[in-house]
């Protein structure tokens, strides 16, 4: 019986948690990683309906900054993997679709306590060890975040299913947010363990079933993720986690009639190209598809003359370095004022060179390695463009060594021209080039920052001066849709700023907020008429 109208518990941000010397956190963290380290590979299944499924296609896992270290398998499918997949998403809708709302908000609640406790430490020493995140990273992206999208899309159900139309007296009208009409593809990048899991609980929780196809390079972690989601009473079926090849995937999917919606993050090239195939095949579908992406970035500092230079070279250090930059946050391009330029740089480049490289399980490595061979080889390509070219000099890092794990040193390049490859592509490593222009050409400097690239997906202004961030603000009023003023461009919390860009960079359906769980659902719209009319004629009609 259910016959109350219930709240979900109020949702805070999970505290992050510091891992300082000497601490306990720290301590069982680093046990954990060990323990995974250490233990035999393990063979990661598909999860399809209430079946682990293994195929002999087996593919190795490595951590990135060992990639001699055999730490599993995964199991690769086929086409027959990708329609069972959708079977058991079908099977399953219809007595998802139906539970109450509550019953799933608890399954997600239950799950980011999970994740608070018992499976906090696995999950963050997986993407340590698979995705080469330090602790730092580990723990605001795998655990913190997580928690927060759990969390706060709860509240954001409960508030979306509040939302009410008026009623004139004699009738009542009640709006229905019913989930879509077949099943969701969420297909997810390697960079953010919270943004894979996100990307099928958010469907999920709002009713929908989904078909899951996680990146090649995050599987170690999407095992975890499966594992919480079972012990956290989600029904077979509702999320089904396939490790097949993209294309393979995307041809059965984008042409089965019940294909509802895609959830996609990843770049966007690829993102285009499914959108696409989703326009191409439009006439195959019962309904026009969602289509959600978060895609690509060529994120942006700009300090104005009157900042602090020490405030600006520490906003691109921690945005452009964390994670090796491989955050579609990452601050990639910088703008500085010719004055503040040698303070800057005396500082930037003073930071830069101290930073440790090397393994996460060694906690004071600010910068492990990057994911893998073909991202190694794309950015050390950059890295050999800048060296060959006039109009750019590498100021620190610039080498990298790809016998051991994937290193890149982090590289700080700076050019005369502000249309230079490095400031208008994205690398997605940790590669900052920066662009010294003449204080008076403030405004100007803005406009190009606008114009520069084909992203707006974050970007930053460094100043005291009031009337130079009110004009930064206005001016780049498209240019990002995270802005940041007197902050790095990285680091969004859930609940505090939603997140996601426009223009070349997606749809800005802001992860992490209503308005994202909103395309999820398709409104019915009940009218109730409570005294009904016997007989058409209205008074106008009278003679
Ligand atoms: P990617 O585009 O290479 O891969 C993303 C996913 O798409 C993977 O699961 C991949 O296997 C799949 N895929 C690739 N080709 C496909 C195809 N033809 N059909 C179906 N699926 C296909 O991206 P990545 O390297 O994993 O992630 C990095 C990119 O993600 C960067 O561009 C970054 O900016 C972006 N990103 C954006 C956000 C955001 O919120 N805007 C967040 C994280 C990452």
């Amino acid at each position: 019986m259910s016959n109350a109208i219930f709240s979900v518990p109020k949702a805070v941000n999970e505290p992050v948690k510091p891992y300082s010397k000497g601490s306990k956190d720290r301590a069982s963290l680093l046990e954990e990683y060990q323990r995974m380290y250490q233990h035999e590979p393990i063979d990661v299944p598909m999860y399809i309906g209430d079946k682990l499924v293994r195929t002999r296609d087996k593919r190795r896992m490595a951590p990135p900054h060992e990639h001699s270290k055999t730490i599993g398998y995964f199991n690769y499918g086929d086409a027959a993997h990708v329609k069972d997949a959708i079977d058991a998403a079908l099977k399953a809708r219809s007595a998802w679709s139906k539970l109450l709302w509550q019953d799933r908000a608890a399954i997600f609640l239950r799950a980011a306590d999970l994740l608070a406790g018992p499976f906090r430490n696995r999950m963050n020493a997986a993407t340590m060890l698979a995705q080469s995140k330090n602790v730092f990273q580990a723990e605001i992206d795998a655990a913190c975040e997580l928690i927060d999208f759990f969390r706060f899309n709860a509240q954001y159900m409960m508030q979306i299913y509040r939302e009410q139309p008026e009623s004139l007296p004699g009738m009542w009208n009640r709006l229905e947010y019913r989930p879509l009409e077949g099943f969701i593809f969420a297909v997810t990048p390697f960079n953010f363990t919270s943004i894979a899991a996100n990307l099928c609980a958010a469907p999920a929780m709002m009713g929908n079933v989904v078909v899951w196809k996680p990146a090649d390079s995050q599987v170690y972690s999407a095992q975890v993720i499966m594992e919480l989601f079972k012990e956290a009473g989600l029904p077979d079926g509702v999320i089904n986690m396939i490790t097949v090849d993209g294309p393979t995937a995307g041809d059965i999917v984008f042409n089965h009639r019940d294909f509802a919606g895609l959830h996609f993050t990843g770049s966007t090239a690829v993102f285009k190209a499914l959108w696409k195939t989703i326009g191409s095949n439009l006439d195959a579908y019962r309904s026009y598809p969602r289509i959600v992406g978060e895609t690509g970035g060529k994120d942006f500092v700009v300090a104005h003359a009157s900042a602090n230079a020490e405030e600006v070279a520490t906003a691109l250090a921690r945005g452009a370095f964390e994670f090796q930059g491989q955050k579609c946050s990452a601050a990639s391009r910088g703008y500085i004022p010719r004055s503040l330029w040698p303070e800057v740089k005396k500082s930037l480049v003073e930071q830069v060179s101290s930073f440790k490289m090397g393994s996460p399980a060694d906690t004071a490595n600010f910068v492990n390695a990057v994911i893998d061979e073909r991202a190694f080889q794309k950015i050390a390509g950059y890295l050999d463009y800048c060296k060959s070219q006039a109009d750019a000099e590498i100021l620190v890092g610039g080498n990298y060594d790809g016998s051991v794990g994937y290193f890149i040193e982090p590289t700080v390049v700076v050019t005369t021209n502000s249309n230079f490859r490095t400031m208008v592509e994205e690398i997605f490593g940790p590669v900052l080039t920066l662009y010294v222009y003449e204080d008076e050409a403030f405004e100007a400097t803005l406009r190009l920052v606008d114009q520069t690239s084909d992203y707006a997906l974050t970007g930053s202004i460094m100043a005291k001066d009031r009337y130079a961030i009110e004009t930064a603000t206005t001016l780049l009023e498209n240019a990002a849709g995270n802005f940041y003023i007197n902050d790095k461009p990285t680091g969004a919390v859930v609940g505090q700023q939603p997140f996601g860009g426009a223009r070349g960079s997606g749809t800005n359906d802001k992860a992490g907020a209503a308005m994202n769980l909103l395309r999820w659902v398709s409104a019915r719209t009940i009218k109730e008429t409570f005294v009904t009319p016997t007989n058409y004629r209205y008074p106008f009609l009278e003679q």
